[in-house]
């Protein structure tokens, strides 16, 4: 603490001594004010802004004593701590200080060390209690508003003033709750207990700023209720905490409903589960079934038609299943209780309790299908969405709420998966694959960082002189225990959890330095290109064209080398802005192929209007051709329409001298497939041109 801040008025008629202690307290920051007359202190002479007195109690006229009484009905001992100067012998003028107010005591002569150390306590005290009285203060202004209780702990003494409030937001009259921190912590929550003992031990050792924790706290009529406490600590001038106080926020209401629909929140429908979940370890006979409903195409609609309409959608579809689960019209009879719960965005829970056999949920899921299958009209429009349901069973003894929620949650995904608004009821086998799919995240997230991913490059030959025109990069990973993955193995799920960007990018770049080596190795391979493909969330990066240019830049590698792959619905999923972004590409000098040409659904002519160079025709045409000619049909109308519009085309997955024989017939420039060569590793390559190897066979060929 800094001293600076304090101001001492030193009262004492001996002038040398008075000012001796006043020059040495000065040294040590505080600023002093010096008075030789105790009358001056009946008059407040030199009192504003005083934080601590040091008065001596012989003195002519007024004596110490009588101005210590008269400040001691004007100030309090925490306003104004007074230190009384005294000789040795005069105890009973020590006594009688004390008993008038005085703070502390130091006798003639003074020890300077002892007089800055009793100094220093009272001021600390001082301020520790200004700030306890302050956050006091701000809590009960918020009290006062928000109907909040207080509690303040006296730590030394280990005593709790609960305020008349913040009992009966417990339910209790004032008499009926003591002040022993048990009071509280024996009421918390068994799972929430330690953790808020801890948020309050971290905020005593100043770890936080403020204590604050949300945790439920058991009311006398034997639930739960959500509490907010917040707190501050007080400490003592070594930093051990003296008292703490602060407030309690009953925030129940909040914790357990949807604001939107109003329906029950995740939270409370976790509780009901969890309620039945141990009901049922007891009754084994007991059934029950949580269903999992996740609304279909529901993000389209709401960025779509905006959150307005969003929202109303999502209040009638809880007012639909409610109603529909409500009626009584049908003969099966559907549980005894259920409870529709939103867990947030477009997802709602259902349980249904005491339900006479697993086929009841299933009842229930066809009914919830087919009252959301009429239209919702909305803004004046009608509006259709359907729901992709999974079904946890209680027969398969959970432990967990949470487990129950996961289960039918993953059902609800492969619901999904299989098509959409459709259900499905879990079983043991979607968690394994489940489980299988997560440690394929997790493993993939760790590959980038162990150098798991390899690169591997397969020769583009031109037809006509069955030369080596370049190389297309594709991605393997040397998986730890699984052995070499091809990309089908992990890029959908790298696309789907975003990991794509960076494992893009690692092959970009490695792919360029590659072919940057093998093009400055001999004057023979200078020509060669490098073929990458670019996912879509790769493509929209805006900073992809910048990243690129620098790259090129860094390996001094000219442009034209580099030829980026991207698939028709890459490119179909937002045209105008994919124009824009092949422009960017294209100026930089870099070339641009359209992947798995025909596979998707857009012409030839309209893919005109996008800056591209090369075509490459899915190897799912050229497989065909040479059987039954129907493959052949498409190769032949493809590659005249392709050489009009001055684009070159590769043609994919060519397996077969007949093959080659046919494309060149159709005047295709390039080919790829195992017919040449599979994809090589990079030392497999380098020995692939080592030897110069051209493929004789394209040459005799007519
Ligand atoms: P793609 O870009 O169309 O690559 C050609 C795929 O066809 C490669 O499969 C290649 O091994 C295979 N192939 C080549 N010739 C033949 C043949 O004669 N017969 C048969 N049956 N197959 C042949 P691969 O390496 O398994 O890659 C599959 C797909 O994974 C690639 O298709 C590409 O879309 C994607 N991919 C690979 N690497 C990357 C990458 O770094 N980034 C992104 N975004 N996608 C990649
Ligand atoms: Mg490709
Ligand atoms: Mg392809």
């Amino acid at each position: 603490m800094n001293p600076c801040t304090s101001r001492l008025l030193i009262v004492d008629d001996n002038e040398m001594n008075r000012d001796m202690l006043a020059r040495r307290l000065a040294r040590k920051g505080y600023e002093i004010a010096v008075t030789h007359s105790a009358h001056d202190l009946l008059e407040r002479v030199k009192l504003d802004g005083t934080d601590l007195v040091l008065l001596d109690i012989e003195m002519p006229e007024v004596s110490g004593l009588d101005a210590l009484k008269t400040l001691r009905e004007a100030y309090s001992a925490i306003e104004l701590p007074i230190i009384m100067v005294t000789a040795k012998n005069q105890s009973e003028d020590i006594v009688r200080a004390l008993d008038l107010g005085a703070n502390d005591y130091l006798t003639k002569p003074i020890d300077f060390p002892v007089a800055l150390a009793r100094i220093g306590t009272q001021l600390s005290h001082k301020r520790a209690q200004e700030a306890l009285k302050e956050s006091e203060e701000r809590y009960a202004l918020a009290a006062r508003g928000s109907n909040d209780g207080l509690w303040d702990w006296n730590l030394s003494a280990n005593v709790v003033h609960f305020s008349p409030r913040w009992k009966a937001m417990l339910g209790y009259q004032e008499a009926q709750i003591g002040d022993r921190p048990e009071e509280w912590f024996e009421r918390i929550h068994d799972a929430d207990r330690e953790r808020v003992k801890e948020e309050i031990a971290a905020h005593q050792k100043g770890l936080t700023p403020h204590f604050e924790s949300e945790h439920r706290v058991l009311h006398k009529d034997g639930s739960f209720r959500w509490m907010l406490s917040r707190g501050v600590a007080v400490h003592d001038t070594s930093g051990n905490p003296l008292r703490m106080a602060g407030s309690q926020t009953d925030i129940t209401e909040g914790k357990v409903s949807d604001p939107l629909t109003g329906l029950p929140n995740r939270l409370l429908f976790i509780d009901r589960v969890g309620r039945l979940v141990k009901h049922t370890k007891r009754r084994k006979d007991h059934l029950f079934a949580v269903l999992f409903l996740d609304l279909d195409g529901f993000k389209m609609i709401n960025d779509g038609m905006g959150h307005l309409i969003g929202d109303q959608l999502l209040l009638g579809v809880a007012h639909r299943l409610e109603k529909c689960l409500r009626s009584t019209d049908t003969v099966a009879r559907l549980g005894e209780t259920f409870t529709v719960a939103r867990l947030g965005g477009d997802e709602f829970t259902v349980l249904l309790d005491d339900i006479k056999d697993p086929d009841d949920a299933k009842r229930a899921a066809d009914r919830m299908m087919k009252a959301l299958a009429a239209p919702f009209i909305l803004g004046g429009k009608e509006v259709f969405t359907s729901v992709s349901i999974g079904i946890a069973l209680s027969t398969s003894a959970y432990e967990q709420p949470e487990e129950m929620l996961r289960d039918a949650d993953t059902a609800m995904y492969r619901a999904k998966a299989l098509g959409k608004a459709r259900y499905e009821v879990f079983d043991a086998d979607m968690r394994a694959s489940v489980m299988a799919r997560l440690q394929l995240e997790t493993d993939l997230h760790r590959a980038l960082e162990r150098e798991e991913l390899r690169n591997f490059y397969q020769p583009i030959v031109t037809l006509a002189s069955g030369e080596i025109a370049g190389f297309e990069a594709l991605l393997r990973w040397q998986h730890p225990t699984r052995g070499l993955l091809g990309p089908i193995e992990f890029i959908p799920v790298a696309e789907e959890t975003g990991l794509i960007r960076e494992l893009g990018w690692w092959n970009l770049r490695k792919a360029c330095q590659q072919i940057s080596e093998w093009r400055a190795g001999s004057l023979a391979h200078r020509h060669l290109s490098i073929s990458v493909n670019l996912s879509a969330k790769q493509f929209l990066q805006p900073k992809l064209v910048e990243d690129i240019r620098n790259l090129l830049h860094e390996l001094a590698l000219p442009a034209e080398a580099l030829k980026l792959e991207i698939t028709e619905s890459t490119v179909m999923a937002d045209p105008s802005a994919a124009i824009e972004m092949l422009q960017q590409i294209k100026s930089l000098g870099i070339r641009l192929a359209i992947d798995d040409f025909g596979t998707g659904y857009s012409s030839l002519s309209y893919l005109h209007r996008f800056p591209l160079d090369t075509l490459k025709i899915d190897r799912s045409f050229i497989s065909g051709m040479g059987d039954d000619g129907e493959g052949m049909e498409i190769a032949r109308t493809i590659l005249p329409m392709a050489n009009n519009l001055r684009l070159d085309v590769v043609a994919e997955g060519v397996e077969t001298l007949q093959q080659v024989a046919m494309l060149k017939k159709l005047q295709c420039k390039y080919g790829q497939g195992y017919y040449f060569s599979k994809p090589l590793s990079a030392e497999g390559t380098a020995a692939l041109l080592a030897g110069d190897l051209t493929w004789q066979a394209c040459e005799q060929t007519k």
